[in-house]
């Protein structure tokens, strides 16, 4: 088992609050909430970022694109909601296993 946090926590070695999951995808709740509403959409395969994806995972990719959105709704967030995917050092990326932030609900969040 590799060291990535977010391979154990597919694993279930690692504990989470999950709210959706099928073959290639989890979806949990982040542990440091930046909005009432704030989840992270995880592929099980381990790629470190989206720097390192090529054609072999764009299905996967548009996978999460579209299942963003439901998941979003299903979490209350009707009024719409902000997908954030941080990318290398330089773009934030504190865990190297790529994952989608989808966050949203109470005030609307300011664009800066
Ligand atoms: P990033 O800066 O895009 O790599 O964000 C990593 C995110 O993972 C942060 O928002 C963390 O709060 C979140 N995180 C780290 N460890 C856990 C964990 N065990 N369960 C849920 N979220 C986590
Ligand atoms: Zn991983």
């Amino acid at each position: 088992m590799s060291d990535c946090i977010f391979c154990k926590i597919v694993a279930g070695i690692i504990p989470s609050k999950k709210l959706y999951e099928d073959e290639e995808l989890i979806a949990f709740h982040d542990i440091h909430p930046i909005a009432p509403v704030h989840f992270l959409l995880v592929p099980k395969l381990h790629v470190a970022s989206l720097a390192d994806c090529d054609v072999s995972h764009q299905a996967l990719l548009a996978k999460m694109l579209l299942l963003a959105p439901k998941l979003a709704q299903e979490q209350g967030l009707d009024k719409g909601f902000r997908t954030m995917i941080n990318t290398g050092s330089g773009g934030g990326q504190e865990v190297f296993h790529l994952h989608f932030h989808v966050f949203g609900g109470g005030a609307t969040i300011p664009k800066t």
